[in-house]
């Protein structure tokens, strides 16, 4: 009866564990299903006014306004102005009135657009000097 019980508990120990690293197994498994298309470290560098930069973590969902080589409140069309929007890990230029608009049409930047695009992490408003760039783990 005593080697028995003994017995129980080894094998109750055994089910305990067994169950804990089927846990274990299955939260990693979950972790690894859900995962977001970006890196955890993915980000967007925007770069305007001369020296200024601000870092938006790539899954947020974003617009930002810069005017004039400023951070604005919201959209206007004057002067000069870039309407940058970042969602679901991509980022584009929305909306610019710069003279050929050539931001507006360079398309999305993410992570997997970043090696066919023509400029590769970057997204460029040269008239107005806003500049985008992808950063990815460890960059
Ligand atoms: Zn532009």
């Amino acid at each position: 009866m005593e080697h028995k019980t003994t017995g129980d508990r080894r094998k109750l120990n055994w089910i305990l564990t067994a169950a804990v690293i089927a846990f274990a197994a299955l939260a990693v498994a979950v972790c690894f299903l859900l995962r977001p298309k970006t890196g955890a470290a993915d980000r967007f560098v925007i770069r305007y006014g001369d020296g200024r930069s601000i870092e938006i973590p790539a899954w947020e969902t974003r617009t930002i306004v810069i005017r004039n080589g400023e951070i604005a409140e919201r959209e206007t069309g004057e002067d000069e102005e870039n309407v940058i929007r970042i969602e679901n890990g991509e980022a584009w230029m929305e909306t610019a009135n710069c003279p050929h608009r050539e931001c507006m049409k360079q398309g999305k930047l993410s992570a997997e657009t970043v090696r066919s695009r023509p400029l590769g992490t970057w997204i460029v408003c040269a008239p107005h000097r806003v500049y985008i760039e992808f950063a990815g783990d460890g960059q």
